[in-house]
């Protein structure tokens, strides 16, 4: 379902001249143009190493692709029990109503390199001391490389009395977990928005998969009560458990000033530590030891994120710094290899990095990965650099949106010379809308 665009008060949508031109200039613009930097690859280099990759999402799937053509003779075993293919980026689409469930789920066989093992089961633990790593089935499977792509765990177990199988009743929200949980965030927000009412959007104080999409969900929120006239008769409040609401400072302000013209309340350091379904009520910590109980008709509960245990559990995972409370994989920030042990590179969410946790990481980086991979298999040092380019088109309401990238500094990185990252567009909303998916689709098949 497509909703006519509503005009906010920071509505700064295009007229029909002004949007056709950028229509047709967007069809001509690759979407989000990052160039990863690793060279083109020369001929297939010859080799019988095997190759474990641990995940099969957007991360493992695009790296096993650019693996399979890079390399001549070597062979490529892929571990995930999951045989489903969820286009995660699509889901805050489906949660506000925009997209209908199918256009996020897709089949992983379709995109297996040929060739391929494929071990349908999970890795309960990695031994990389021993170049082993051992699945719920009990196999052992020994490799010359890994590539750790297990994404993140979404620890919901740490909010007490959360239930995500009770996700879509009760004014209980969560675009997070599933296509099925991001459909029935969908049908909570249309019973929410008939009637209106308070509303709380949390955020928790770990780093996340798509920082956006927390804002997104309030953004989108709001344009529906605008839309369904029950606005007036409403109250959004963003909780977010840090002292911001985004990671990158500029972007944290352009919100919180949107968000102040459009009458969205926020309070910091409201940590979501319980929540009631059946009485409605959430519960808060604060830094000073402070319990805060809110009454909610719609709640939108974000988890906290942090490494899966198998990962968490082994001497993969940082054991100091920021890194380690999560367990995220212990990686070199820019060439993506292991610390520790030089046979072994991360992609995707699971790295311990700052920053990065989105497709457009996996994006730039699967080439990157790829390359210093097989720099390591023929003996040679990894040489190409990763800047932790990452992005977010950020909708602010439904025909509109802002195309943000930026790196590990935080710095602003716009591809697109024509697009100011902080003014919101109809073209960035085509983006998101029209344009990302199939250019996840071909990063995913190894092709950019
Ligand atoms: C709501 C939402 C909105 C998003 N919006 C955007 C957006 O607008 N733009 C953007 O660029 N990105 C967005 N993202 C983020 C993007 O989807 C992820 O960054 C991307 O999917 C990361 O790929 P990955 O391979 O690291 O992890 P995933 O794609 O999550 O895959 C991880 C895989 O590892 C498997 N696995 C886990 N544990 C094990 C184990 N022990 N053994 C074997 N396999 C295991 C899982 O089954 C899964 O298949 C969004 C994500 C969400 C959830």
């Amino acid at each position: 379902m497509l909703h006519r665009p509503s005009p906010g008060p920071l509505a700064t949508g295009p007229t029909q001249p002004a949007r056709r031109r950028w229509l047709r200039s967007a069809a001509a613009l690759p979407l989000v143009t990052a160039a990863s930097g690793a060279p083109a690859p020369a001929a297939a280099q010859k080799t019988s190493a095997h190759i474990v990759i641990a995940g099969s999402g957007l991360g493992g799937i695009a790296v096993a692709n650019r693996l399979s053509k890079m390399l001549d003779g070597a062979k490529i075993t892929i571990i995930d029990r999951k045989e489903e293919h969820n286009y995660q980026p699509g889901y805050t689409l489906v949660a506000t109503g925009v997209w209908p469930i199918g256009k996020v789920r897709e089949h992983n066989a379709e995109f297996h390199p040929a060739g391929a093992e494929w071990i349908k089961d999970m890795v309960t633990e990695f031994d990389p001391a021993s170049n082993t790593v051992v699945t719920a089935g009990g196999q052992r499977v020994r490799y010359d490389f890994l590539v750790v792509a297990t994404g993140v765990h979404l620890d919901f177990a740490q909010i007490e009395g959360m239930d995500v199988a009770a996700i879509g009743s009760n004014g209980l929200a969560s675009v997070y977990p599933s296509p099925q949980a991001a459909q029935a965030t969908w049908n909570a927000m249309q019973a929410f928005t008939a009637k209106g009412g308070q509303a709380l959007m949390t955020l928790p104080a770990t780093p996340l998969k798509c920082a956006g999409a927390p804002l997104k969900m309030t953004f989108m929120l709001r344009d529906r009560l605008h839309q369904a006239g029950t606005l007036g008769a409403s109250r959004v409040q963003f909780m977010s458990a840090l002292g911001n609401v985004f990671g990158v400072p500029a972007v944290n302000d352009n919100v919180l000033a949107r968000w102040k013209a459009l009458d969205i309340g926020v309070e910091f350091s409201h940590k979501l530590t319980g929540v009631d379904i059946g009485a409605r009520r959430a519960m808060f910590a604060t830094p000073e030891g402070e319990k805060v109980e809110r009454p909610y008709d719609f709640l939108h509960v974000v988890p906290p994120m942090r490494a899966p245990d198998p990962v968490k559990n082994s001497d993969l995972a940082w054991k100091e710094g920021p890194f380690a409370a999560g367990g995220w994989l212990e990686v070199d920030k820019s060439t993506l290899q292991h610390r520790r042990y030089p046979n072994v590179f991360g992609i995707g969410d699971i790295n311990g990095t700052p920053r990065g946790k989105t497709a457009a990481t996996v994006k730039k980086s699967a080439p990157i990965v790829a390359h210093n991979l097989v720099q390591v298999i023929a003996q040679q040092k990894p040489d190409v650099d990763f800047d932790g380019y990452t992005s977010c088109p950020m909708i602010t309401r439904e025909g509109s949106a802002m195309l943000i990238e930026f790196d590990y500094e935080g710095r602003l990185q716009p591809s697109l010379p024509m697009i100011d990252p902080l003014q919101d567009s109809f073209l960035a909303w085509l983006m998101k809308y029209r344009m990302l998916k199939p250019a996840y689709m071909a990063v995913l098949k190894g092709r950019v």
